[in-house]
Order: structure tokens, then C-alpha cells, then sequence
């Protein structure tokens, strides 16, 4: 069947990048599941559904119109790839990923993505849950100051405003509410092998996930 890597870790880790890249050097596929959950989260925000109301947030979750392209994601029609990076839509996506029907809903969005030539996903339950037969399963990480820094200067050089200080403490309230709550909590499964990028560029992470994988 379609091969499938999986990789995880905590939020700012480099995983997104690290894993689209992967997908480029083998020609595979890449499904970006956190976006799911954020366009979860702003598409209930527009809807004036709360983040905490399970059966509308699920409802939501399975009738999102959502494309995704390079670089680009479009939510009915509208870009998006901007709005769902915002600090505030973070806070919300791992607020409606705390709940088990919107786990569900996302399911089945999620395994379509498996065809061609590999597929690369990255998030929580990627390697447990949406496709357990991942091929490699990698638990990509870095100390949180490393990736408050990372987060600061993407925002910064998209535009947008930010502050260090709040980044950290805002990644830290997510690390602790991403790995206290009972549903897909963030951790290293015991299958998953441990990438700490602290000291590593993005080139260094993708050859060791490629050498790991075997290619
Ligand atoms: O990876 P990203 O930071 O975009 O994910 C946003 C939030 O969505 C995470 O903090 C996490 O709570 C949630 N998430 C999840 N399961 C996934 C992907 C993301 O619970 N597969």
C-alpha cells in the first residue's frame, strides 16, 4: 500500500517545514492535519459557533469547503493560509482538537490523502490513530525557547506584528494543554523515533528523516 511517514511534535517544532520538505525529496504527498483543525477553528469562529460547543464544532468540521494547494489554503473560496496562523486561531485549533466528534469528523478528511506515489503527514495522531501503518513515524522536537524563536521570526518576516515574550508563554500554555488532555494528547509514542532539532538546520532534520526512512 501507500507508504505513509509520519511526524509529530510539539507546536513551532519545525515539523510542518521538516516534513513538506521530505515530501519534495521523495515525491510524495504532504497532509498538513493542524491546518485542518485551525480551518476547524476559524470556520466556527465566522460561524459563530463556540470553540467548546462539540456537536457544532463537529458539524462544522465535516462540512468544511477547503482546497489546498502550495502555499496556499482556501476556505469557501477564500485564502486562508494567513488567518489560521494567527496566535488566537492556534489557541482554538487545539481547543476544538480536545474534542473526540471533531477528532471524528476530521478522520476520514484526513486518510484520502493517502494516494500517489508516499504520503507525508504531520500531527498529533498521525501515526496512531489516522495510519497506524506509517512506514516511520518521527517525533520531531526542540526546546521551547529555540521554537519561540522560530515562530517569531516567521511571523515577523510574513508581516506580521509579534512579541517574543508572548510567543513563549503562549507556547508553553499550548504544550501543556496539547499533552494534559485525555484525547491525542502530545507525545513520543514508544514506535516514534525522537528528532531533537535545537541544534540542527532544516537541511540536517530532512536528511536524518530520509536516512532514517532509507532513501
Ligand atoms: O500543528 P499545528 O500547530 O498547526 O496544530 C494546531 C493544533 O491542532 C495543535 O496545537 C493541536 O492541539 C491540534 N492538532 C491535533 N491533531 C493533529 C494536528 C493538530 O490535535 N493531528
Amino acid at each position: 500500500s501507500v507508504p505513509v511517514i509520519a511526524i509529530d511534535g510539539p507546536s513551532a517544532s519545525g515539523k510542518g517545514t521538516v516534513a513538506a520538505r521530505v515530501a519534495a525529496a521523495l515525491g510524495f504527498g504532504y497532509l498538513d492535519s493542524g491546518a485542518l483543525y485551525r480551518l476547524t477553528a476559524l470556520a466556527a469562529q465566522r460561524a459563530g459557533v463556540d470553540w467548546d460547543d462539540e456537536a457544532g464544532v463537529a458539524a462544522v468540521a465535516a462540512g468544511l469547503e477547503v482546497v489546498f494547494g502550495e502555499g496556499s489554503i482556501r476556505l469557501a473560496g477564500e485564502e486562508v493560509e494567513g488567518a489560521i496562523r494567527t496566535e488566537e486561531i492556534s489557541q482554538g485549533a487545539s481547543k476544538v482538537a480536545a474534542l473526540p466528534a471533531v477528532r471524528a469528523a476530521l478522520l476520514f478528511r484526513q486518510r484520502v490523502f493517502r494516494c500517489g506515489a508516499g504520503l507525508v503527514g504531520d500531527g498529533r495522531d498521525i501515526g496512531s490513530v489516522v495510519f497506524p501503518d506509517s512506514r516511520l513515524k518521527v517525533f520531531l522536537t526542540a526546546s521551547a525557547e529555540v521554537r519561540a524563536e522560530r515562530r517569531y521570526k516567521q511571523l515577523i518576516g510574513k508581516g506580521f506584528p509579534a512579541n517574543m515574550q508572548a510567543i513563549l508563554l503562549d507556547l508553553r500554555e499550548r504544550d501543556r494543554r496539547d499533552s494534559e488532555r485525555s484525547v491525542a494528547p502530545l507525545q513520543q509514542n514508544e514506535d516514534a523515533v525522537l528528532l531533537d532539532t535545537s541544534g540542527l538546520t532544516i537541511d540536517q532534520a530532512v536528511d536524518q528523516v530520509l536516512d532514517w526512512y532509507g532513501s
